[in-house]
């Protein structure tokens, strides 16, 4: 079998056989097949697609390009969480702590910023001394010791999604349902997890921007956990515009904190609850939704959910003194409060132009291995629906470069829209 055989098949619409997906990513794995050959198959997935089957195919070779965990002498039930992916989404900062706070164990790797969208990992690491590479062994020690872990993924886990994930970034190769729904389930199946809540998102400033892409998305995850055995359940939610205010690293770490503390942002605490809710039902910790929220809403008002999230942060390695006390992360040079040029409702705040304004700022990376800016970023002061008064703030530019900040601002004049009459707030879930 050759490399350059496969790219053409798929460029050629032609369906592949599992054993020549297996070849491509065990060769992509050793390092034989090249980053230039797997970006050109990857472009060809992405405009021509794969079935089901070879999504399911591609899934398992990922899954099983390395070691697949095996939790079942550390927890009752190994369950996971995992965003497809957005704007604002700290969520996993916040639902972690609130389940672990309820007497559910629970485990996640976690993955960087891809394309405009965050991910944990770099937020995680806004806090000094915090670390993302446990290996396999301290995974599973200190789920076992502490009852929650946040931490990247390990390198003997699923390490041909590292490596797509990375080149997919920086190929204009992510928004693609079945490289989506492989990397996603391939991780999640190597992680050893075995009831999953997935969060897909859609909107301006998702991968999946039509709600027919999403449903899709969500229905061949469910198909992939079904074929491989575990429990699947997801959801559909709002990413049109942020998540929460916050968009950067340690903005993002900070709004994650002052949630744990009861006072984050109304949409973000919703969302956190709500997944919490599915977790913990899931996890046989609660008996319906309607009990888990309840559940979650008095781990965070008890303080619990924040007493875990220092416990997982002292255990690997973060100083807690900065969750402790935020005013102490690194804050960025230049500081802008963008005031509302007119009166009027609010009927845009364009997610992904907001996240592509944080990446310019250096947030995100705009080519692999890129560093990331930990203090930039921008902090959103309102909401589709809101009425907001000329001169009232309605976004806060975290700059280091005093040229970025002129510019984000000049970017961002579309990302608003207007209205006169009143606009009704997004919904924050879709059937
Ligand atoms: N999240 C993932 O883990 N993988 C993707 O491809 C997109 C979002």
């Amino acid at each position: 079998m050759r490399a350059v055989d496969i790219i053409i098949k798929k460029r050629d619409k032609e369906e592949l056989a599992g054993e020549e997906i297996k070849f491509f990513i065990d060769g992509f794995t050793r390092g034989e097949i090249s980053d230039y050959q797997v970006s050109a198959w990857a472009m060809a997935i992405l405009l021509n697609g794969m079935t089901p089957r070879e999504t399911t195919d591609l899934t398992m070779a990922i899954a099983h390009s390395g070691e697949i965990l095996d939790l079942s002498g550390i927890v009752k039930i190994a369950l996971d969480k995992h965003s497809s992916g957005g704007v604002g989404d700290k969520t996993s900062l916040v639902v972690l702590p609130i389940v672990a706070a309820c007497g559910l164990p629970v485990g996640k790797m976690s993955g960087r910023g891809l394309g405009f969208s965050g991910g944990t990992l770099d937020k995680l690491e806004s806090i000094p001394g915090y670390r993302v590479d446990l290996s396999t062994d301290e995974f599973k020690q200190q789920l076992k010791r502490e009852g929650i872990v946040l931490t990247g993924q390990s390198f003997d886990l699923a390490p041909a999604d590292g490596k797509l994930y990375a080149l997919r970034d920086v190929t204009g190769t992510v928004q693609s349902i079945p490289l989506i729904a492989s990397s996603i389930m391939s991780k999640k199946i190597a992680s050893g997890a075995q009831a999953i809540v997935l969060d897909v998102k859609v909107g301006l400033g998702a991968f999946m921007e039509t709600l027919e892409d999403a449903r899709n998305l969500a229905d061949l995850m469910k198909d992939i956990g079904r074929l491989a055995g575990r429990e699947v359940v997801t959801l559909i939610s709002d990413m049109n515009q942020p998540l929460g205010s916050a968009v950067g690293n340690s903005l993002e770490v900070i709004e994650a904190i002052n949630t744990l503390h009861n006072s984050g942002p109304a949409d973000f605490h919703e969302h956190c609850i709500h997944i919490s809710a599915l977790m913990l039902v899931l996890g046989h910790i609660a008996t319906n939704e309607k009990a888990g929220r309840k559940l979650a809403e008095t781990a965070l008002g008890s303080g619990e959910a924040y007493r875990k999230f220092q416990i997982l942060v002292k255990a690997q390695g973060g100083d807690v003194n900065f969750v402790d006390n935020p005013e102490n992360f690194p804050k960025a040079k230049f500081f802008q409060i963008i005031q509302s040029d007119r009166s009027g409702y609010l009927s845009l705040v364009h997610a992904r132009m907001i996240g592509e304004a944080a990446v310019m700022l250096g947030a995100g990376r705009s080519k692999k291995g890129d560093p990331v800016d930990h203090a930039v970023g921008l902090l959103i002061h309102h909401k589709v629906g809101d009425k907001v008064e000329k001169g009232e703030p309605l976004y806060t530019i975290h700059a280091n470069d005093l040229s970025k900040q002129i510019q984000i601002h000049k970017f961002l004049n579309s990302a608003f829209g207007w209205s006169d009459t009143p606009v009704p707030a997004l919904p924050h879930y879709y059937n």
